[in-house]
């Protein structure tokens, strides 16, 4: 393992050499800008290595470090070290992300040699993930058109629960490509191909027969469950959808509002008029909408003031580490409110630990979905599942 501190300040640099130092860590070189950083660098492009860098410098500053790191590919670990508040290291980790750098955290001068250890530890942990992860296949239209047709198109079920009374009201269908060579494929490797490839109608399609077809199978085993569909607001622009959906539920038995669809929109709308007749006629129908990763990207408060949504879903981005993080608190707390004012459902989305759960059960919020709660299941297990949260339920509430 090398490790390489980068910082102008000569003392920080003696500082961390001897905090490494204690934590048994030998390797060490020191620089006091990223230009020499950089011309080092080439020699020692390995998982092992390591480098913490400071945000503030003369000349390369940590943020331009940041994109040279992401250029030349660097795959060891990083830690951003700076004097500056949260919210600049809370980008500076956005922008690491973004160039898929493996930055393990974020150290606050004066730095504790506590929280020094826990990014070794990080280091040491996170290598053998990363050579694990799985290379990314490319997909033609061709193909999915062929998985299609060949019902290789599944869907997995995430449960959505009551956070005051912790009842399992709905699920929330998710696609899934159970690809003969290559296994499970996530609906991020073939979504954006649908849209492009005109197939996405069809897709939808697919994943509303197989979901009505579960919801009647669980209410023949006396589970009665509301369930939510994904539509991309860009795909709405067959006018005869509503109708469409309305002959799928009366063939299976399912009353329509018991299905909601979950709405976003990932490009820029075609035709925004057709979309807002389509969900207008399907609200008439009396089929539940709800407004998906709230918060992000165009799924904003224009949408939520022309479309009448029956439910608004406040995107994972401000519900994770809302605890602790103002900026993510601040946004998930306006969202829920306007949510309230405007008579509609909350759901969080992306509860992932203890601290999310005890934050939402505080907050008025009404639902919650997220890997805390359960992740995406397979349809026939739904029903084992709610039977072992009710008991992990009242474990959850008796401990808090
Ligand atoms: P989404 O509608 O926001 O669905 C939630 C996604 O977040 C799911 O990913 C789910 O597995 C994931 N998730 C749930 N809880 C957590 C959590 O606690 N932490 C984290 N990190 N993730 C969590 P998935 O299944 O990969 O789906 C990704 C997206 O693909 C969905 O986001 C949705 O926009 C889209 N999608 C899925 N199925 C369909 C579909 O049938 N049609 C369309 N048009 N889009 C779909
Ligand atoms: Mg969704
Ligand atoms: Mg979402």
């Amino acid at each position: 393992m090398t490790t390489l501190i980068i910082d102008d300040d000569p003392f920080t640099l003696k500082l961390l050499t001897r905090q490494l130092t204690t934590l048994g860590v030998e390797d060490i070189h020191c620089f006091e800008g990223a230009e020499a950083a950089l011309s080092f660098l080439p020699g020692i492009m390995a998982a092992t290595t390591l480098v913490l860098c400071d945000l503030q410098m003369p000349g390369i500053d940590g943020v331009e470090m940041l994109r040279h790191l992401g250029t030349i590919g660097y795959p060891g670990s990083l830690v951003l070290i700076s004097g500056e508040d949260e919210r600049i290291l809370q980008t500076a980790g956005l922008l690491a992300s973004g160039q898929a750098l493996n930055l393990l955290g974020t150290l606050h001068k004066p730095i504790a040699t506590e929280r020094l250890r826990e990014m070794l530890l990080r280091h040491h942990a996170q290598r053998p993930i990363i050579q694990a992860r799985a290379s990314r296949k490319a997909y033609t239209a061709a193909e999915l058109r062929q998985a299609l047709a060949e019902g290789q198109i599944t869907c997995h079920f995430q449960p959505k629960v009551c956070l005051a009374s912790g009842r399992l009201v709905a699920v929330e269908s998710l696609v899934r490509w159970q690809h003969p060579q290559d296994g499970l494929v996530y609906p991020d490797q073939f979504i954006p191909l649908a849209e492009e490839a005109g197939l996405i109608t069809a897709l939808t399609e697919v994943v509303l027969a197989i979901s009505l077809r579960q919801a009647q199978a669980w209410q023949k085993q006396g589970l009665t469950l509301s369930v939510a569909v994904n539509v991309s607001m860009d795909s709405l622009v067959t006018l005869d959808f509503p109708d469409r959906i309305a002959r799928a539920l009366e063939e299976t038995g399912i009353p329509p509002s018991q299905l909601i669809l979950e709405v976003t929109e990932t490009r820029l709308m075609r035709d925004r008029l057709a979309a807002l007749d389509i969900l207008a006629r399907l609200r008439l129908k009396r089929i539940g909408l709800s407004i998906d990763d709230f918060g992000t990207g165009h799924s904003s408060f224009a949408q939520l003031r022309d479309v009448p949504f029956t439910e608004l879903k406040i995107d994972r981005g401000f519900v994770h580490h809302a605890a602790t993080e103002t900026a993510r608190r601040t946004i998930f707390e306006a969202s829920l409110h306007a949510a309230q004012e405007l008579g509609l459902k909350t759901v969080a989305e992306g509860a992932e630990d203890q601290a999310d759960w005890d934050f939402l059960r505080a907050s008025g919020c009404a639902m919650v979905q997220g890997f805390f709660v359960s992740r995406p299941m397979p349809g026939p297990e739904m029903p084992d599942w709610a039977a072992a949260w009710a008991q992990r339920y009242s474990t959850l509430v008796a401990g808090g």
